[in-house]
C-alpha cells in the first residue's frame, strides 16, 4: 500500500523543518525539503543551484518553472513511498500542479499541516538560529541559552548562520510568505484539508499535536 502524503506549511522559522524530520521518523515516510535540495545544489554549484542562488540570497522565491521541474523529478523518484513535503508548495501554481501530478499517480494529499507563528517571534528565532556545518543539526542561541562561538551540541562542529537568516532577508522572506504562500494556506483551507497547529508551543508539544492529527 502507498504511504501517506503529507504537506507541512508555515512561515519561515515556524519550525516546520524540525517537525517534518520528526514526523517522517515517526511515520516511517520520507522527508523532502525543497530548501535543503536547493542549498545542496548551491553548495555543489549544479545548474539548479546556480539558477536558484540569487533568489535565495535575496529571500525571494525561486521561479515556479524551476520548482515544478524539480518536484516532478523528486516525486517520480519516490514512487509509492509516503512522504512529507517541507517548503513546497509555496505558490498557488505549485499547489495546483502538485495536485495534478498526484492525480496522475492515482494519489492525493492525506494531510496539510499548517504550523502558525507570529512574525515577530519568527524574526527573533531566525536571527538567532545556527546550523552545524558538520552534522546539519539546527540550534538556537537564544532558546538554548548558547553563546556566539559555541560548538554544536550534537557533534562539536562549527555553528554557522544561514546566509538568508540576517534580519533584512528574514523580513523579506516573511513579506514573500504573506503575499504568496498565504494563498496556498487558503487553497487547502477551502478544501478542508488544513490541520492548524500552534507553532509557538514547545517542540515536543507541536510534534505530539501533529501526530494526533495525522496518524
Ligand atoms: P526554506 O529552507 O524552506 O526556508 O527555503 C529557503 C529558500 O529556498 C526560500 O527562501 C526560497 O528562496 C527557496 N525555496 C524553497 N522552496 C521553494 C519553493 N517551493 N518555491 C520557491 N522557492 C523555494
Amino acid at each position: 500500500m502507498a504511504g501517506k502524503c503529507i504537506v507541512i506549511l508555515g512561515p519561515p522559522g515556524s519550525g516546520k523543518g524540525t517537525q517534518a524530520v520528526r514526523i517522517a521518523g515517526e511515520l516511517g515516510i520520507k522527508h523532502l525539503s525543497t530548501g535543503d535540495l536547493l542549498r545542496e545544489g548551491v553548495a555543489r554549484k549544479t545548474g539548479l543551484g546556480l539558477e536558484a542562488e540569487g533568489y535565495m540570497k535575496r529571500g525571494d522565491l525561486v521561479p515556479d518553472e524551476i520548482m515544478l521541474g524539480l518536484i516532478h523529478e523528486e516525486l517520480g523518484r519516490m514512487g509509492d513511498s509516503g512522504w512529507i513535503l517541507d517548503g513546497y508548495p509555496r505558490t498557488l501554481p505549485q499547489a495546483e500542479s502538485l495536485s495534478g501530478m498526484l492525480e496522475e499517480q492515482g494519489r492525493s494529499i492525506d494531510h496539510v499541516v499548517f504550523v502558525d507563528v507570529n512574525p515577530e517571534v519568527i524574526v527573533r528565532r531566525l536571527t538567532s538560529r545556527r546550523i552545524c556545518s558538520g552534522c546539519n543539526a539546527v540550534h538556537n542561541l537564544e532558546m538554548e541559552d548558547m553563546s556566539e562561538g559555541d560548538g554544536c551540541r550534537e557533534c562539536g562542529g562549527e555553528l554557522v548562520k544561514r546566509p538568508d537568516d540576517d534580519e533584512e532577508t528574514v523580513r523579506r522572506r516573511l513579506e514573500v510568505y504573506g503575499i504568496q504562500t498565504a494563498q496556498v494556506v487558503d487553497y487547502y483551507r477551502r478544501q478542508n484539508r488544513l490541520v492548524p497547529v500552534d507553532g509557538a508551543a514547545g517542540i515536543d508539544e507541536v510534534t505530539a499535536e501533529i501526530l494526533r492529527n495525522v496518524k
